[in-house]
């Protein structure tokens, strides 16, 4: 697995786009917003802010809630607005699990994988488990974890740390233009998911496969 010089030890992979639904994005909260009947607008202009630090772990749901939605009495409680939320994701792309599957139970072991998420601390801890996610990743930087945010050069030191791996070692994919971008400045060679079909012809180019090792 070699590419020019350096070889691939280490892949990174954000979640939302690339394996499930986006978590809590503009057209998930217009969902669920317009479900319970409120104002998408008045809700947005509270959000912003509010996600910010429930996404860097610096609020809890229920904090969050209470800045966007329970603010004011309401017909429904935070639990109801919590489990429609939560029930909005969906897997986008099971062929990026399962090529992750199979990278993982390969029996040469040189490529480590590692999650890089911009999510909250409660949605990431249902999305997980629910979609088979355990056991996928030998670490999850998800921003709630570690109080810093994609696409932060902080981000992407933490994960370079973390793995002990040099960025010329490394290989993030995600959906997002700006966060590859945050991730180049370091060092670190980025693809932009479109589709699975896609990430997993490119992985290849740079030696990165599922294939059963020689
Ligand atoms: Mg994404």
């Amino acid at each position: 697995m070699t590419v020019g010089k350096a070889e691939i030890r280490a892949t990174f992979w954000d979640c939302g786009g690339v394996l499930l639904t986006n978590g809590w994005d503009e057209h998930a909260r217009k969902r669920v917003v317009e479900h319970f009947g409120l104002n998408f607008d008045e809700f947005e202009r509270r959000h912003y802010n509010a996600n910010d630090m429930w996404e860097r772990g610096k609020i809890d749901a229920q904090e969050y809630l209470r800045e966007t939605v329970f603010y004011t009495p309401r017909a429904f409680s935070e639990g109801e607005f919590f489990s429609k939320m939560r029930d909005i994701t969906q897997v986008l792309y099971p062929a990026t699990i399962e090529f992750l599957g199979a990278l993982r139970a390969r029996s040469s072991r040189d490529n480590s994988t590692y999650m890089l998420s911009n999510e909250s601390r409660e949605l990431m801890e249902y999305r997980i488990p629910r979609f088979g996610l355990d056991g996928l990743f030998d670490a999850y930087l998800v921003s709630a974890y570690i109080g810093l945010r994609k696409p932060e050069a902080a981000f992407f030191q933490c994960a370079l740390d973390l793995s002990q791996r040099r960025p010329e070692e490394c290989v993030f994919i995600d959906d997002r233009e700006e966060n590859l971008e945050g991730a180049r400045k370091l060092g670190i060679r980025g693809i932009r998911m479109t589709s699975p079909e896609q990430v997993i012809a490119e992985l290849r180019r740079l030696g990165v496969t599922a294939d059963r090792a020689a």
